[in-house]
């Protein structure tokens, strides 16, 4: 989740459920460890250990997720009512840097669908 529209953006994270936060490997880096052992007071073990697990051969580390209505499993800082990150300020740098450019694919997904079904709540579930 980057942020909300702007005039930059052609996206608005903020009419969406999170579709990005329920990617199963949310890569993590030791300086992400690091950020996210200071804003809870842990130690970077400690928060290695319980906001981590292990990832693939391309992302060593990923963030743990909690099960969701939506996407079946979603990362664990997500509100699942709210659908905001609860970490905002010390999220990860990939979830700074998503999606990386103007626009947002999921979201144009998101807003196309919810056109033509006439429900401005409509979401596209993984299940
Ligand atoms: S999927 Fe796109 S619109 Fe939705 S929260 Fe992520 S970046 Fe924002
Ligand atoms: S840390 Fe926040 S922005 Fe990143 S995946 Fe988790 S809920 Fe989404």
């Amino acid at each position: 989740m980057a942020e909300k529209k702007s005039s930059r953006n052609r996206y608005n994270c903020l009419k969406c459920p999170a579709y990005c936060c329920s990617y199963q490997h949310i890569p993590v880096t030791d300086k992400d460890i690091k950020r996210l052992a200071k804003h809870f007071g842990l130690t970077e073990a400690q928060a290695k250990k319980r906001f981590t697990k292990k990832g693939d051969e391309e992302s060593p580390r990923v963030l743990r997720h909690k099960d969701d209505e939506h996407f079946t499993t979603i990362c664990r800082f997500i509100d699942s009512e709210t659908r905001n990150c609860t970490i905002y300020h010390a999220r990860p740098e990939i979830c700074r840097d998503f999606p990386s450019q103007k626009r947002c694919g999921y979201y144009d997904f998101l807003t196309f669908e919810r056109a033509v079904q006439d429900d401005p709540d409509w979401i596209a579930t993984t299940d």
